[in-house]
């Protein structure tokens, strides 16, 4: 990466730190982003864990993952700027897991505490005990992110079915769920007593088997077609960059609606789906409950559940906010979020 020119990335959004970091021994590669800075406080991001092609993929993943952390942290009213940080898979990981994270939390102590961090894809429980044990500038241990994601993530479908259909009732509304893990797994346990048809999908095959034996009327697709089938809401819950100009004309549900970060893959798409009358919900906006939880571990000895879910309620009124501005100024749903976002995290 030696005299690497990340601003002519057009990922690159004059973010404030942009860290390679590196560690021969245990494996560990890969880019700390922050994006901004506010009130002097830390700059919020989760890490992830995946097996990126190269190592520009994964600069570009941290770049946009912690501009949309920036985003995400702004329209849920919390005072934090964002950041993320990309691991890129080496076979090192599954010699020794412990190790590899050990480093990590190592590199994340040299930040001194600019940047705090919590789990994403690919990062589990026990890699965040293994951090714990090395660095203070580790959360997420007293909540459980996915849980609140979930929830926030069932609020915004509720608002965006009633913005679509005028009833927020998920009695009878059909759903694609792309990827059944933490957050996947959660939501489905929620619409699962009253929707109707639910089709998922995961490229892990133990996760389909274990959602399948716990909410039997689930009907499996697979990871190709969940995005081709017919219902109401397709839920992206896997990973980013799922909806693209090509895939997105294939799409036959009438809302997007998931936790997955980053789903639109080119901005295009955003407009795209405005134009097909899909309507999306934009992803950091609803899928902010997890940031929200952390936070309150974060600021409290306690985190207090009543706290976190009273915030997390407000998430349906921005939602609705932005599908109402979105409808009377004729703009897509993520431009109108992405504008208001702007403003809040610039000024
Ligand atoms: P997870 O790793 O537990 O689950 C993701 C699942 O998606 C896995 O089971 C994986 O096998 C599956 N998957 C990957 N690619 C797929 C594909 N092409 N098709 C179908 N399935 C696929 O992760 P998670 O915590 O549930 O997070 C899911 C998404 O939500 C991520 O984009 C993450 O950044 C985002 N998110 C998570 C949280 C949280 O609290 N965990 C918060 C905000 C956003």
């Amino acid at each position: 990466m030696k005299d690497f020119d990340f601003e002519k990335l057009e990922e690159f959004d004059n973010h404030k730190l942009v860290q390679f970091i590196f560690d021969r021994t245990t494996g560990l590669r890969g880019f700390i982003a922050i994006h901004r800075v506010r009130n002097y406080k830390p700059s919020l991001g989760a890490t992830r864990l995946w097996r990126y092609a190269t190592e520009i993929d994964a600069l570009k993943d941290a770049l946009l993952l912690s501009k949309a952390m920036s985003y995400k942290s702004a329209l849920a009213g919390l005072p934090y700027g964002g950041a993320k940080a990309v691991l890129i898979f080496s076979p090192k990981v599954k010699k020794d897991r412990r190790q590899f994270f050990t480093s990590y939390a190592k590199k994340l102590n040299d930040l001194g505490g600019k940047f705090i961090t919590g789990t994403d894809v690919g990062v589990e429980d026990r890699d965040v005990k293994t951090m714990k044990a090395y660095t203070p500038y580790v959360i997420g241990t007293k909540v459980e992110p996915a849980f609140y994601t979930a929830v926030g993530v069932y609020y915004g479908i509720q608002e965006a079915l009633r913005h679509f259909f005028g009833s927020k009732d998920v009695r009878g509304r059909s759903f694609a769920l792309q990827g059944v893990g933490k957050t996947g797994l959660q939501i489905l346990k929620m619409i699962y007593p009253a929707a109707g048809k639910i089709f998922i999908a995961d490229i892990d095959k133990q996760k389909v088997k274990k959602a399948k034996r716990r909410f039997p009327r689930v009907k499996i697709a697979s990871p190709a077609s969940i995005i081709r089938q017919r219902v109401d809401v397709f839920s992206p819950c896997a990973i980013g960059g799922v909806l693209n100009s090509k895939n997105t004309t294939y799409l036959r549900a009438k809302i997007v609606a998931g936790s997955a970060n980053n789903q639109l893959k080119e901005k295009y798409v955003d407009s795209l789906l405005y134009k097909l009358g899909i309507l999306y919900v934009p992803d950091y906006v609803i899928n902010a409950g997890g940031l929200i939880s952390v936070v309150d571990e974060m600021e409290h000895k306690k985190p207090s559940k009543k706290k976190i879910l009273q915030k997390i309620a407000h998430i349906p009124e921005t939602l609705k906010s932005i599908f109402n501005k979105s409808t009377k100024e004729r703009k897509p749903t993520g431009l109108v979020a992405n504008q208001l976002a702007k403003i809040a995290v610039d000024q």
